[in-house]
């Protein structure tokens, strides 16, 4: 039994087994050896072990995704057969008295340098494919079992780290828990932690290389406890616990169809947060009064090609129909700082939080953000859809916005394409657009504030950096302060206000919110009824 601590991002219990997600370029040991003859026949069995596995995926991928895209399972197959990679596994085995799995990963690291500086942009491709084969045979040498997402039974992550488009990549369903070495609490992959209702601890020192998928393992997002192989009296507990939670959960469903109306007649929004549109369910689930946040992005990130207008257009229609007439606010781009896809190619930023990301690449790049405003005028004849724009920081970029969508309802009227204009709001996420929300107020249909980066930015402390965690306040008095300035320059424009961020689900604020004359909380879907739960006591 091993048992670790690390911080809850998201409170809730699952037991099951693990399911190891190793980086693929983490460090291998160097490991002095005596007897070569055993490395090499290790070797072997792992290199014949590799050549089963590619000879499958190459079936399942042909039958797939068809014959020509499978055909890079077979130049695995065949640059695993080469002299030369072998050769040099071997001699370095044979020479440096080393372990195979050393002498695979520096092998490999070797290989890919030479392919990486050739002229040939094919040669230089392969760089890629040496690296994967290597760490295929590394895996299997320490007896690590790939993970095949599609027929994995429901387990629980444990990783190094993931990045938001691994998360995004993920089946839901097949998700108990995720435990992390890293992480930060407000990186994007907790916040989709949350929104999945999916317990997860970060900052969890666990050694992956004592940890095998398959192993058992009991994640607690309340006391922030991951225990591998527990012991019989820990796992029966857990799974009263497990059952108990579940009844919680049924007893707050006798909240649906209620009101978000608190004992002297005040009423609030609450609405979800999504980041697909299958997230949907879970909205509609949990009572949501419509969604407050949709992180479009998410349909940018794990693929290797922008979305199409065509694409854009059937997800959020399909999001606004589903949502039959209640309030869906879509966010428009928000990629960079975290949320990186490698085909926008934005480069290395020393400083990519204040960097090249949001509304300033779809201002810079506008034929991206030409393409998903059509898809979303054209997506609001289907429902009751609203536009949000993130980081603004001027009135001259809500200016510019409003130009570029004139222009985007020209084409669409010069091609005869049905649209309608929906609602235009932005996100108050920067203190720059607290100061002027005040005249930013005039020119928008709403506010939602996003506190999240709003944090980040006033105390300037990067909601990306683990060390810096107990530094991210967004209960500081600076942050409040700029809440309620913000929620009263709306409503002296006539307009309304609400709060998009993680800290809209804080429960220990519904009431101050309330008290401030929020209008909206838009909140991860299992913070719902919850919420209405605090506010009917309010
Ligand atoms: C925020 O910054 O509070 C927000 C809701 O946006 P995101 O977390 O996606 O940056
Ligand atoms: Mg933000």
């Amino acid at each position: 039994m091993i048992k670790l601590s690390g911080k809850p991002v998201y409170q809730g219990i699952a037991m099951g087994p693990a399911a190891v997600l190793r980086k693929e370029d983490q460090p291998v040991k160097r490991i002095r050896i005596a007897d070569t003859e055993t490395e090499i026949a290790r070797l072997k069995k792992a290199g014949k072990e590799a050549s089963q596995q590619l000879q499958k995926l190459y079936e399942k991928a042909k039958k797939e995704v068809g014959e020509s895209s499978a055909a890079i399972f077979e130049v695995h197959q065949m640059m695993l057969e080469d002299d030369d990679y072998l050769d040099a596994i071997h001699s370095m085995i044979c020479t440096e008295m080393v372990n195979a799995e050393f002498a695979v990963a520096m092998t490999g690291d070797n290989f890919a340098a030479m392919f990486v500086g050739m002229d040939d942009d094919y040669m230089k491709a392969r760089a890629a494919d040496v690296k994967d084969i290597s760490n295929r045979l590394i895996r299997n040498l320490s007896g690590e079992k790939e993970i095949d997402f599609a027929s994995m039974e429901p387990s629980v992550i444990v990783a190094d780290d993931l990045t938001p488009s691994e998360t995004v990549q993920m089946d839901k369903e097949k998700i108990l828990a995720f435990v992390t070495v890293h992480g930060s609490a407000n990186s994007h992959t907790s916040i989709l932690a949350r929104m999945m209702n999916i317990p997860a601890l970060i900052g969890v020192p666990v050694n992956l290389n004592e940890i095998r998928s398959g192993m058992t393992v009991m994640v607690d997002g309340f006391r922030g406890e991951a225990v591998f192989e527990p012991s019989e009296e820990i796992g029966m507990a857990a799974r009263e616990r497990i059952q108990k939670e579940q009844d919680k959960i049924k007893l707050l469903q006798e909240l649906k169809g209620k009101e978000n109306r608190t004992k002297d007649g005040r009423t609030i929004n609450i609405y979800a947060n999504i980041g697909s549109v299958s997230d949907v369910g879970y909205a509609l689930e949990n009572d949501a009064g419509g969604i407050g946040l949709f992180r479009s992005e998410f349909l940018y990130l794990g693929r290797d090609d922008y979305p199409s207008e065509e694409e854009q257009f059937q997800a959020y229609r399909q999001v606004v129909q589903t949502m039959a007439g209640k309030k869906v606010i879509i966010r428009t781009l928000d990629i960079g700082a975290d949320k990186q896809a490698d085909y926008f190619d934005l480069g290395k930023e020393d400083n990519p939080a204040m960097g090249y990301r949001a509304i300033r690449i779809c201002l810079k790049e506008q034929e991206i953000f030409c393409t998903q405003l059509r898809a979303l005028l054209r997506a609001a004849v289907y429902g009751n859809l609203s536009v949000m724009y993130p980081m603004i920081t001027s009135v001259d970029e809500v200016t510019k916005i409003y130009e570029i969508v004139e222009r985007v309802k020209e084409e669409l009227d010069t091609n005869g394409i049905p649209y309608k204009v929906p609602e235009q709001g932005i996100m108050i996420e920067t203190p720059a657009a607290v100061m002027i929300s005040d005249e930013l107020a005039e020119m928008v249909d709403f506010f939602s504030i996003g506190t999240n980066d709003l944090t980040q930015y006033t105390l300037a402390v990067d909601r990306q950096n683990e060390r810096l965690d107990d530094f991210y306040n967004p209960h500081h008095k600076a942050i409040l302060k700029m809440i309620q300035m913000v929620v009263d320059n709306a409503h002296i424009a006539g307009k309304w206000a609400g709060i998009c961020g993680e800290l809209g689900a804080d429960p220990k604020l519904t009431k101050r919110f309330i008290d401030m004359g929020i209008d909206e909380l838009s909140v991860a879907p299992s913070m719902i009824l919850p919420l209405r739960e605090i506010v009917r006591e309010i």
